[in-house]
């Protein structure tokens, strides 16, 4: 990773950049950070000449290799100081809360908007709405790309950002085009190597958050944030960590709640961390108290199923939405273990 003095390289100092790690088989990714341009060496960094020649250059601050499978996501890199905005908020600052539907019904669209609506007056930040919809059985409702209309619809009428999950490639050019807000990687994609780095690559100029959900079966907590450097490997450092529960499952829970790793990814890493209680837990009676824990354990928001009238819902909705009377009082109390929380951090 390269630092320059300045907080980017002129087009001819970046030129000169890549002709010299060039030589040595390596390229270069620009990731703009909030303050500075960040030039990561895309390659075998090793290579103690390549690295003389370039601190070599007048303009270079220093160049960092930092030995883990997870160099930019590292606490240590030069990211660290990064800040993720979801509009003009921004993620640490102030509890961010997405709330929505688990799946948008393309037959009831009317439904989906009356649920934004009361989202967004319980105090939500971010309305979520299931587009496509990754589901157990290949007979079941696999989402509809109408929905992205739906969803589109919802934001202009409330003005708050959206998020929808992408699962492939023909889904995220949709997404892209419609100016979706936020993306969410889902549970089942989150070891899918070639989908996090073309999102990093394809959101690079206009670096959409990303949300990326940990996979339910994954192992060690490094390689849930080595997934994450796929993406900002593509040049977007707008990543944030999505805790949602692993399997096996704790009996009685959906999966087994993971809030708890919170203090462990900002221990190793400097993204922010929005933890989903809805698919942890998977049950509506007890994600209030999941959202809570997670708010104490230091997570910097939430994403929790929401539905008007979750008996009318589909996909999840039905059993683990909470309704945004529910939400409202939720909010609040987010609101006030915030300040507490604080004092740990
Ligand atoms: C969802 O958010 O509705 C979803 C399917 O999430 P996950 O990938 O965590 O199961
Ligand atoms: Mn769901």
């Amino acid at each position: 990773m390269i630092l320059s003095k300045a907080p980017q390289l002129t087009d001819e100092q970046l030129e000169e950049v890549q002709r010299i790690v060039g030589e040595f088989g390596c390229a270069i990714q620009v990731i703009k950070g909030a303050n500075r341009h960040v030039y990561a060496i895309i390659g075998d960094e090793r290579s103690e000449t390549m690295v003389n020649r370039l601190l070599g250059l007048d303009y270079v601050e220093r160049v960092d290799r930092i030995e883990s499978v997870y160099k930019l996501m590292n606490r240590q890199s030069a990211l660290s100081s990064h800040q993720v905005k979801i509009g003009e908020r921004v993620l640490g600052q102030e509890p961010v809360i997405m709330a929505g539907q688990c799946t948008i019904d393309p037959k009831n669209p009317q439904l989906f908007l009356e649920t934004a609506a009361a989202v967004k007056e319980a105090g939500a930040h971010v309305i979520r709405g299931g587009v496509w919809k990754p589901r157990t059985s290949p007979h079941s409702f696999q989402g509809a790309s109408e929905s992205m209309e739906i969803l589109i619809e919802a934001r202009n009428q409330t003005g708050l950002p959206v998020i929808a999950e992408v699962m492939e490639e023909r889904h995220l050019v949709v997404a892209l085009e419609a100016e979706v807000d936020l993306l969410q990687i889902g549970t089942r994609n989150a070891l899918n190597y070639s989908l996090l780095a073309r999102i990093g690559m394809d959101t690079h100029q206009r670096g959409t958050p990303v949300l990326l959900k940990r996979g339910r079966h994954m192992g060690p907590i490094d390689e849930f944030i080595a997934a994450a450097e796929y993406i900002v490997a593509g040049g977007n450092p707008n990543v944030i960590f999505c805790p949602r529960g692993t399997m096996p499952a704790l009996d009685g829970y959906r999966n087994h709640p993971d809030e708890s790793i919170t203090p462990l990814l900002k221990e190793k890493s400097w993204a922010p961390v929005v933890v989903d209680p809805s698919h942890a837990v998977g049950r509506s009676k007890y994600v209030p108290a999941a959202s809570l824990a997670a708010i104490a354990y230091g997570a910097d928001g939430v994403i929790v199923e929401t539905h008007l009238e979750p008996r009318k819902g589909i996909g999840d909705d039905p059993k683990q939405s909470i309704t945004p009377d529910v939400l409202r009082q939720l909010i609040r109390d987010v609101e006030a273990l915030w300040p507490i929380q604080s004092r740990w951090r």
